[in-house]
């Protein structure tokens, strides 16, 4: 049983249409489990019926003709259960509901299981027989994990259905992501492929036939080169039979006349990279079908192989990226490395498939204030290239080839936001008092070279984050001591006679070094921040040396260490911190320049230092809070999962709590505390924080003047009752219901969303 579900499970990958993939199903369920009939049902919320989409056993041409109600027969039943169904005669059951077009009246026995993705019902699949029996066990589990695999696999077409027909009808489609960076923008999407993968290649037509032709060989000569250089460069690094896999993807690339495949598909009026997808799904469908283990690994190869091509193909478009103004990028995965790639001054958006609103990317485009949204709701990118967009980056929705009724409506808000905006820079200069007068810090975060500028021109009160391993990761290989120096003491200077905060390097997690690459089978729980820098003292000793270096005559810095655990983590780290400060005092003696003390503290983040607190405490000069790593780890959701970005909330209940509960202890022990995850850049939480008695806040540039604003309209007597009401809420959307309505009241609505 086993053996014939990963048959079908991988026949299921490789199907890109709803309507094959569906009857494919039903074909192998029957063919698998031996059983007379297999039907599909898929519902349609518009009509709040169930439509059968694929049957084997029963009428054909029925197919796309049934419709149930949602509350009608077996099926209906299964979809408000939510869980399998299982009747030895179905005719005799209550809920039965019979009809006529489909030839059911010989069947007896029915198994029906929903296919559910994300909570909602998507459809049910059923198996049926004419003998009353009851299915076994095994035949139950079977279906149950098919149709998780089928609704995994419908929720990818779900969007990409919404994109064809958008391509057909001209209809405005939505799509839904994370809200990851705030602000609209209206204009032709630009699909970039920084990393490749077949799968994600759509269907498009040539351009140019013989142009895509000459593309394609020159993809595959280019190939040829690339694989005969690693060869080479492995020789005597690897083992001559690990060395032949070179020359049999050489082989494959050649003989097996790939090109010339590729070649004919795009003939037929393929753009190159979905010939090549079709020609390589053929062979890899021939391969995996094989028997033999060994010819089946080989698919593998085939595959890796034509990503290779694809790289090489795609490649030339990539180089060839010169956006017109006012392009919205769209990628895979945006990266921080991809947007320092690209004329930032062309964007007007960024749409990235995955990733969340707290991945480095997005922070990154929060602090350039360029709206963003995020993990989309599956679909292929590729098929938004060219395409004519509105992003919200409010409420994390794109809409495909709006109508003019919806573009002159988000062009108003457009209008409106740059209005606002300028409204805002207005302020820039003013101080960050809250309506009663009191001050309060707001700081920057800052990581990289192409926020720097901003970050300069924020008006900000010093830097609350330097984030060092944003640099780290340009880098081909680790930075001297020598360069790190000169990037410290740019935003060391830069910031003269303001506190700056230089966190040490926090790779791990999503962070990694293409030089230094590593793998943990739960990255975010792995190695990571000071795990990383105290098992390499080499390491953390130069960029300790190096950020001492920075500071000499200066007397701004602050040393912020990441992911801090336990106490002996901390401990050690001092040990180092010393040691590094002795040599540089000592080594700068003789020029006369003088180091100063830095303050030093921790990232709070880690939900264990929060029970140490009292102790660490005594140990340090500040803390400060990582709301975005303290938030994954107290309510064990990953920053970066799109199927939980829901639960990704800093207004849940028990992230308030821990906050306050932090606040409390630090105003005990008179230390300083700042908050500098993400959620100090939100308006509406900077209010609850300043309320629950945080004074210093450090947030992405472009937030500074919305912050300023939001409090500027609020007593801290006003700030401390709001707080204190929201934390009654059991719930997080009770939360933010009473905070929207607050802002609204205080006609702040143009901070949380579009418009003024
Ligand atoms: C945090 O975790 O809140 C933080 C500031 O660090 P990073 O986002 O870089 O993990
Ligand atoms: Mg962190």
């Amino acid at each position: 049983m086993l053996g014939k579900l990963s048959k079908i499970t991988q026949a299921i990958s490789l199907v890109e249409d709803q309507n094959q993939l569906l009857e494919l199903i039903v074909e192998q369920v029957c063919d698998a489990l031996k059983v007379e009939v297999c039907t599909i049902f898929l519902a349609d919320y518009d009509l709040n019926q169930f439509v059968l989409m694929a049957t084997r056993g029963l009428n054909q041409s029925s197919v796309g003709q049934v419709h149930i109600d949602f509350n009608e027969g077996l099926v209906g039943l299964v979809g408000q259960r939510e869980e399998p169904i299982h009747i030895q005669s179905a005719g005799k059951h209550p809920a039965f509901h019979y009809v006529e077009e489909i030839n059911e009246d010989e069947l007896s026995a029915y198994l029906g299981v929903p296919i559910i993705h994300q909570r909602k019902v998507l459809g049910v699949i059923a198996i049926q027989q004419k003998e009353e029996r009851p299915f076994e066990i095994d035949e139950e589990t079977f279906l149950i994990t098919l149709a998780a695999q089928t609704a995994a696999a419908l929720s990818n077409t779900e969007v990409n259905a919404i994109i064809s027909d958008v391509e057909r009808n001209q209809l405005v489609r939505c799509i839904n992501g994370s809200p990851a960076s705030s602000g609209v923008a209206i204009g032709t999407a630009k699909v970039v492929y920084p990393s490749l993968d077949l799968n994600s290649v759509s269907k498009r037509k040539a351009k140019d036939i013989p142009k895509e032709i000459k593309r394609l060989q020159k993809a595959v000569k280019r190939t040829h080169r690339q694989l005969a250089n690693m060869a080479d460069r492995m020789r005597g690094l690897i083992s001559d039979q690990e060395l032949s896999l070179f020359e049999a993807y050489q082989q494959i690339l050649g003989s097996a006349g790939i090109e010339q495949e590729v070649g004919e598909q795009i003939k037929q009026g393929d753009s190159g990279p979905y010939a090549l997808k079709v020609v390589i799904n053929r062979h890899l469908k021939a391969f995996r079908s094989m028997e033999d283990p060994y010819l089946r690994e080989r698919a593998n190869d085939i595959q890796d192989l034509a990503n290779r091509v694809l790289a090489n193909l795609v490649e030339v478009e990539k180089f060839k990226l010169d956006p017109a103004p006012g392009t919205i990028l769209v990628a895979e995965n945006i990266t921080a490395s991809l947007l320092a790639e690209v004329p930032l001054d062309k964007i007007s958006a960024v749409i990235s498939l995955n990733g969340s609103s707290t991945s480095h990317a997005a922070i990154l485009t929060k602090a350039l204030g360029i709206p963003a949204v995020m993990g989309l709701d599956p679909c292929q990118i590729s098929r938004l290239d060219d395409k004519n967009i509105i992003v919200d980056g409010y409420n994390g929705q794109l809409f495909i080839s709006p109508d003019k009724t919806l573009i002159d409506q988000y062009q108003r808000l457009v209008e409106e936001e740059a209005l606002f905006t300028e409204e805002l820079e207005r302020d820039r200069s003013c101080p960050n008092a809250c309506k009663d007068g009191e001050i309060v810090k707001l700081l920057v975060n800052s990581s990289h070279a192409i926020d720097f500028d901003k970050a300069q021109k924020s008006g900000a009160d010093g830097v609350g984050l330097y984030r060092t391993e944003i640099p780290f990761m340009q880098q081909s290989q680790f930075p001297s001591e020598d360069m790190q120096v000169d990037i410290y003491s740019k935003v060391i200077n830069g910031f003269d006679g303001m506190p700056v905060t230089i966190r040490t390097l926090d790779i791990g997690g999503d962070k990694q070094l293409s030089y230094f690459p590593f793998e943990d089978e739960n990255p975010f729980l792995g190695w990571r921040g000071v795990r990383v820098t105290l098992d390499h003292p080499e390491i953390f000793l130069v960029q300790l040396r190096a950020i001492f270096r920075a500071s000499l005559d200066a007397n701004n810095l602050k040393i912020a260490l990441p992911m801090v655990a336990t106490i002996e983590e901390l401990d050690e780290s001092f040990r180092l911190i010393n040691q590094a400060f002795a040599e540089i005092e000592e080594e700068s003696l003789p020029t006369g320049k003088k180091l100063y003390r830095p303050k030093i503290g921790i990232i709070l983040e880690v939900p264990s230092s929060v029970f140490l607190l009292q102790k660490v405490i005594k140990r340090i000069d500040f803390v400060s809070i990582g709301t975005n790593d303290l938030i994954q780890y107290l309510l064990a959701v990953d920053r970066n999962n799109l199927k939980l970005r829901n639960l990704y909330s800093h207004f849940q209940p028990a992230v308030l709590q821990i906050l306050k509960m932090i606040i409390e202890q630090c105003k005990d022990q008179d230390i300083d505390i700042q908050i500098c995850g993400e959620m100090a850049s939100d308006p509406l939480a900077a209010i609850v924080l300043i309320g629950m008695g945080y004074r210093e806040l450090s947030m992405n540039a472009a937030n500074i003047t919305k912050v300023k604003r939001a409090i500027s309209r609020f007593t801290v007597t006003e700030m401390a009752t709001l707080t204190e009401q929201v934390m009654q809420h059991e719930t997080e959307a009770k939360v933010k219901s009473d905070l929207f309505t607050a802002m609204e009241k205080r006609g702040l609505g143009g901070l949380i969303r579009a418009g003024n």
